[in-house]
């Protein structure tokens, strides 16, 4: 039985309590500031309980952005470059592999590959980051691109969706990552990533993704010009989806960071924010099974409360995260397994490995290996 008292809640604790879904208005209600945020995170973390118990789940995991030039000039976005920048890069065949070969030998699991839309890049040197990597050190799961990547591939290509989607999946692709879809409402989405891929587009490449039998991710960028309805209307989209397809593996709310960006008089969002965005979030996406509090974005004490606030992943050990940390991260730019197991256990809950899968990793002396599926996954 749960401990919450407030009145105007208890429509809502009785559907949560029920196992019935949310409403729009119920959505709009959570994050009424007469809500008190205890209540909120007890009913998240009811939530939380009932899918995955009390297992935090963590990977041992690298980023690779190949390039930062990008054709896109995203207002939130403190990562692109132009060509001439002195902080431009774009790496050849060599750097790629040595980023592979250094993420085998510290047993990485999995590689997260995005970055940006290099106007002298074709789509053959997109394709042979994934194929180089994938031949090299196959044990390496590749998530990689975003839908306005995969949306870019097909203007370089001239080809539909489906046969550039096919055609990684040929070179190695193995799942894909929740980017580029910030904020899906076309009033807030003009203001901040007018040109890139639309949110019609981003429902149709993860769509294609699922029917091509592709797990994949889903995010939302907060704290910046949006309101809470556009919150509450792009997590009902993704819930549509979710119930069309059951192809989202993990949903990951990340925290805007404002330094560096063309929103910088924006301050980024307090602790108290994040976690109320993280317990709507697991209110009101009832289908999706895991809930990320990503360390680098949240910083390692309010991802460590996040976990009885809905959340139960913390994401991994990261090496080269530059996207966040450009847009002024203090975290570190990694950590070690020990460390991420420690947090996870001062927090309360059980630290399990998993691969991008979501499926128990086993380690021993000759590597490791992926054993059953483990949660409400
Ligand atoms: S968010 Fe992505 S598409 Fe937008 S400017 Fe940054 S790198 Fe380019």
């Amino acid at each position: 039985m749960l401990r919450t008292s407030t009145p105007i809640l208890a429509p809502i604790r009785e559907k949560v309590e029920a196992g019935e879904r949310l409403s729009f208005d119920d959505g709009l209600l959570l994050y009424d500031p007469q809500v008190p945020l205890p209540e909120l995170g007890e009913l998240a973390n009811l939530v939380r309980e009932r899918k995955n118990g009390n297992a935090a789940y963590y990977n041992i995991n690298t980023h690779l952005n190949p390039t930062n030039v990008c054709v896109y000039r995203c207002t939130f976005c403190a990562f692109r470059a132009d060509l001439r920048d002195k902080k431009s890069y774009w790496m050849n065949d060599e750097q790629v592999l040595a980023r592979g070969q250094e993420a085998v030998n510290n047993g990485c699991t999995e590689m997260h590959i995005v970055g940006g839309l290099h106007h002298q890049a074709k789509y053959e040197w997109y394709r042979k980051v994934i194929s180089l990597l994938h031949e090299a050190y196959p044990e390496l799961h590749l998530k990689a691109w975003t839908p306005v990547e995969i949306d870019w591939f097909e203007r370089l290509t001239k080809q539909p969706l489906r046969w550039v989607m096919e055609d990684m999946i040929d070179a190695g692709l193995g799942s894909m990552p929740g980017g580029g879809a910030e904020i899906f409402h076309p009033e807030v989405r003009s203001q901040i990533c007018e040109h890139k891929a639309d949110s019609g587009r981003w429902f149709e490449t993860h769509r294609t993704a699922h029917e091509l039998g592709l797990r994949t991710n889903c995010t939302m960028l907060y704290g910046h010009v949006e309101k809470p309805f556009h919150r509450i209307d792009h997590l009902i989209r993704l819930r549509e989806l979710q119930d069309e397809t059951n192809g989202f593996q993990t949903f990951i709310p990340l925290a805007f960071h404002p330094d560096n960006t063309g929103l910088s008089h924006i301050k980024k969002p307090t602790g108290p924010e994040d976690l109320r965005t993280m317990a709507v979030s697991r209110l009101m996406l009832d289908n999706i099974p895991h809930i990320k509090a990503y360390w680098i974005m949240l910083g390692i004490g309010t991802a460590q409360i996040a976990l009885s606030y809905g959340a139960d992943d913390i994401d991994g050990t990261v090496r080269h995260e530059l996207i966040y940390h450009d847009a002024g991260a203090e975290t570190p730019e990694m950590m070690t397994v020990a460390d991420l197991r420690r947090l996870i256990e001062e927090a309360g809950r059980e630290p399990i490995e998993r691969d991008t899968l979501y499926r128990r990793v086993e380690r021993s002396e000759a590597g490791w290996e992926a054993g059953a599926a483990i949660g409400s996954n």
